[in-house]
């Protein structure tokens, strides 16, 4: 394997001590200084990559700024004591449609990694005493809207119907790098009723509701759910977050045993068990280039994720691997840069 010297960039993080880790990061500084790959933060989608390329031989240092790894996937004491709060990522919901973890791919359970699948998936109490509880079972969550209208059910169990014939396209191409697969507008258009999808995914998620919803409650519990994607459900293009409730209606709302932090967690222990570093409280400040060019080299948004790799063949594989993460990491760019910024404070265990 090719090595790659960053001797002043690796030695300083490598010496420097570790001031708190949580989870299991090793304390220790790493035994070499070299490695084929730097990542400059570690949410989780920063490891999902760099746990890919340990998998595949490759040597990694992650370097993360915060005492704790995991960015807004992680689980820490943040209220009274003895009480672990999930930081932001609560569900994994769209994770577990991830070929990471539908296939198994990185064994996860191997490092501690287990899904709570909990039913209900969903309640919201409105202000007026009234609830609306979304079941996995499709039959009682047809009861809870019939209970305020039953053109809403049978409006509720017509657009599951609906958005179950077109998930294959919609997930498969969540997770195709993009110029491996045709895009979806173009699969769209193979289908039957591809030219009313395409449609509707340039309409916002409120016009869709709006059109297939009558009741005042049961429109606001599908938009509730629209709305946590943290995008303005009446901007356009925002079409497909109207099917949020009847993605998770099969998939539910899972989230790790012992808190969403797990997760980043078991990728740790995963990276370090395929000899990969992983390093908090450092903050990558600037990036040393040898040869003086990129090459390839990747940025992405929140995680401000960049992966430095010298000549490399990259495998189709590989790199389909890396792209798989992207739909959280788009999520999170967006949340994070409009809504809630990660302070020091928020971030501590004690
Ligand atoms: C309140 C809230 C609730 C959410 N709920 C859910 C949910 O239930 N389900 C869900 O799927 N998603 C949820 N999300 C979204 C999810 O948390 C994000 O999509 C996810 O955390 C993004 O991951 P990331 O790896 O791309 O970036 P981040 O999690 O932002 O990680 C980036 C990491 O890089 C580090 N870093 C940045 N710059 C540097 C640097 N220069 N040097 C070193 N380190 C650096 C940061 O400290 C951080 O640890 C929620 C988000 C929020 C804010």
């Amino acid at each position: 394997m090719t090595k790659i010297s960053r001797r002043g960039f690796v030695k300083t993080a490598a010496l420097a001590p570790l001031a708190l880790t949580p989870f299991s990061i090793s304390q220790q500084a790493p035994k070499e200084d070299r490695f084929d790959i730097v990542v400059a933060g570690a949410g989780h989608n920063s490891m999902i990559a760099a746990a890919y390329l340990a998998k595949a031989g490759y040597r990694c240092l992650l370097l993360e700024g915060r005492p704790i790894v995991g960015g807004g996937v992680k689980t820490a004491q943040l209220t009274l004591k003895g009480f672990k709060d999930d930081v932001c990522s609560t569900a994994h919901t769209f994770l577990l449609d991830n070929p990471m973890i539908k296939n198994d791919e990185l064994k996860l359970g191997d490092y501690g990694l287990e899904y709570v699948d909990p039913d209900p998936i969903f309640h919201i109490p409105f202000a007026d005493g009234t609830y609306l509880t979304q079941w996995r079972d499709l039959d009682r969550t047809y009861s809870e809207f019939a209970k305020f209208s039953k053109k809403d059910a049978a409006a509720y169990r017509k657009m599951l119907a609906e958005f179950d014939a077109i998930k294959p396209i919609l997930m498969g191409t969540s997770f195709t790098p993009i110029g491996f697969g045709k895009p979806l507008n173009d699969q769209l258009a193979q289908q039957p009723r591809g030219k009313l999808w395409q449609r509707r995914l340039a309409m916002s998620a409120w016009e869709i509701i709006r059109d297939t919803f009558e009741e005042e409650h049961c429109r606001t519990f599908i938009l509730y759910m629209s709305h946590l994607a943290a995008e303005p459900p009446d901007a356009p293009m925002t079409g497909r977050l109207a099917y949020g409730t009847a993605r998770q209606q099969h998939s539910g709302r899972p989230f790790p045993k012992g808190g969403s932090g797990v997760l980043t967690q078991a990728l740790a222990r995963f990276i370090e068990a395929h000899n990969g570093v992983l390093l908090t409280n450092k903050w990558v400040k600037r990036l040393m280039i040898e040869s003086g060019k990129w090459e390839n080299a990747w940025a992405w948004n929140a995680a401000m994720v960049v992966l430095i790799v010298r000549r490399r063949r990259w495998s189709r594989r590989f790199t389909s691997s890396i792209w798989w993460t992207w739909p959280l990491a788009n999520c999170g760019a967006r949340i994070s840069s409009r809504v809630w910024t990660p302070g020091r404070r928020n971030m501590r265990c004690s």
